[in-house]
């Protein structure tokens, strides 16, 4: 059976990610109602502005749930704002996090020349280099116990993972490219 991934769906890429679940042969769907949760096996939050986002999870009671099931198993992929909502820490606490994966965060933090740009990174489960766009980046700025690096950029962290959790600071939906999709949905399986 394939991988159902509900993929947040009030602000942000969330058609673009849908896609990619898709093409990697995962059962995606946008979600908006807290009470879907019960039916997946992993969440996708997208990027967009996370301010905006947070709105709708407060609203939703997504603040309570989504940590709730996380601990009962759910897996969950993260890119950018959504990144910056799981973290544990948010400098200049501008938004609400849910501390679920042991980052340090600051958004918006790739400088005003380059608020938008595109990278080859590499994947530490593949040798091939991985085209990276970068929109307006948070910047892991602190790695703590339990979270293991993925990739980098500059020295820097870029993509994480910390149990059942993969969390990138760039937008892998914006590409052709499905190996970090089909990397998470093989997270997703090892149950
Ligand atoms: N700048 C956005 C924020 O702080 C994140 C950008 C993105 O998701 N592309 O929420």
């Amino acid at each position: 059976m394939s991988v159902k991934v509900g993929v947040l769906a009030f602000q942000g890429d969330v058609s673009e990610h849908i896609e990619a679940f898709r093409k990697a042969g995962a059962d995606p769907f946008p979600l908006k109602k807290a009470e879907d949760l019960d039916r997946i096996d992993a969440l996708s939050l997208p990027g967009g502005e996370s301010t905006t986002i947070s709105r709708f999870l407060k609203e939703g009671k997504f603040y309570e749930i989504i940590p709730q099931k996380y601990s009962e198993g759910m897996a969950i992929f993260a890119t950018c704002a959504g990144m910056i909502l799981l973290s544990k820490e948010v400098i200049e606490n501008s938004v609400e996090s849910m501390g679920l994966i042991n980052i340090k965060v600051k958004r918006n933090a790739y400088g005003r020349q380059r608020d938008s740009f595109e990278e080859s990174i590499f994947l530490e489960f593949d040798n091939k280099p991985f085209t990276a766009i970068f929109i307006r980046a948070p910047r892991i700025v602190e790695v703590g116990n339990g979270v293991s690096v993925i990739s980098k950029f500059n020295e820097e962290p870029v993509l994480v993972q910390s149990g059942k959790i993969l969390a990138a600071s760039f937008h892998p939906e914006l590409t052709d490219d499905l190996r970090i999709h089909r990397y998470f949905l093989k997270m997703v399986e090892k149950r």
